[in-house]
């Protein structure tokens, strides 16, 4: 195994369910060592490129290769995947401490070192006094915790989590953040999906930007913010609401993202000129303050869609 390859490369797969087209012609590579962000809103064909992945369903077009451990192939194996999947997949009525070992075993683990790594998690996710309870006790976020231990205590090389903040209060997400990071850090290539773009934009080094099953943007989370935080983009505050037709005349908007009734944001196309839209916007006799701001990744992904319309 070359180290240096990367682990897996998706080659323009393409889905339909029926007459639904899920996923067009989709390709991206991930290295190890990544943390990869499928980023899109709902119904973007998230779930159903991770499933793709897993072979949890076919493509209908489309190459993928997996490097992993020894040997290259269309299939990883099992015991070098964590799968976090979106609808819970554990035993419901058996102990909590209980399923997690027994998944961690049949997925290559020694069960003593699983049953000690699983009460190591489940102090680090404050739910040791839970571990001898039934899963279908504990609240929505706290099975949420339960399945991502399961998906990593045998200690994937590469994990797939599909949606690991849902159902989760923004503690526990912003501690999630460094889960998932402390768990990269030990050596394990990440893949996951979400619509939380402000989280996500914490930890992944590489993002795919998907809509309608399409890609929008696939490359370093650092240069989408240099290609795109250059850009102009204002935010106005008003004395009282604001006119919005006036304002969707401002040279070069692109679109207006609206705060509240008192401010918003402007975004412009590339060719905007400060001078011209400073201008425009000098009529507006009830604007009380104009700053630039930089923007943060669902600002991206918002213009990415006006552009491409
Ligand atoms: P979410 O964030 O809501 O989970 P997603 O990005 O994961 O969304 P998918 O679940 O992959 O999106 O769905 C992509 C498209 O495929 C949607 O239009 C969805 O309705 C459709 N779809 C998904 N699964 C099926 C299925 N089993 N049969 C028919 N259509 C499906």
């Amino acid at each position: 195994m070359n180290t240096l390859e990367p682990i897996l490369k998706v080659d323009n797969i393409n889905k339909y369910y029926k007459n639904v087209q899920a996923v067009r012609e989709v390709s991206f590579t991930l290295n190890r060592g990544d943390i990869f962000a499928f980023l899109g809103p709902n119904g973007a064909g998230k779930t159903t490129t991770l499933r793709i992945l897993l072979d949890i369903i076919k493509a209908d077009s489309g190459e993928i290769e997996w490097n992993i451990s020894d040997k290259k192939g269309k299939y990883p194996n099992v015991n070098d995947i964590g799968y976090l999947p979106e609808e819970r997949g554990l035993y419901i009525d058996v102990p909590v401490i209980k399923s997690l070992v027994y998944l961690a075993s049949i997925r290559g683990a020694n069960p003593k070192d699983a049953k000690k790594s699983a009460y190591e998690w489940l102090e680090k996710l404050d739910l040791l006094d839970r571990a001898k309870e039934k899963l279908q006790v504990l609240s929505k976020g706290n099975q949420q915790k339960i399945q991502f231990i399961a998906s990593i205590l045998h200690k994937p090389k590469f994990a797939i989590l599909d949606e690991p903040f849902s159902g989760m209060d923004p503690i526990n997400q912003e501690k999630f953040i460094d889960y998932i990071k402390e768990i990269n850090n030990t050596g394990t290539t990440i893949l996951l999906s979400s619509h939380q773009m402000q989280l996500v934009e914490k930890i992944a080094n590489k993002v795919f930007l998907i809509n309608d099953g399409k890609e929008l943007y696939n490359g370093k989370l650092a240069d989408i913010y240099h290609q795109y935080q250059s850009q102009l983009s204002l935010e106005l505050k008003f004395v009282e609401n604001y006119n919005e037709e006036d304002l969707l005349k401002t040279p070069d908007l692109l679109f207006i993202d609206k705060l509240n009734s008192q401010s918003c944001r402007l975004l412009f196309s590339e060719t905007a000129q400060l001078t011209q839209v400073l201008q425009h916007l000098s009529k507006f006799s009830n604007i009380t303050s104009i700053n630039s701001y930089s923007m943060n990744l669902h600002d991206i992904f918002v213009k990415l869609i006006k552009e491409k319309k």
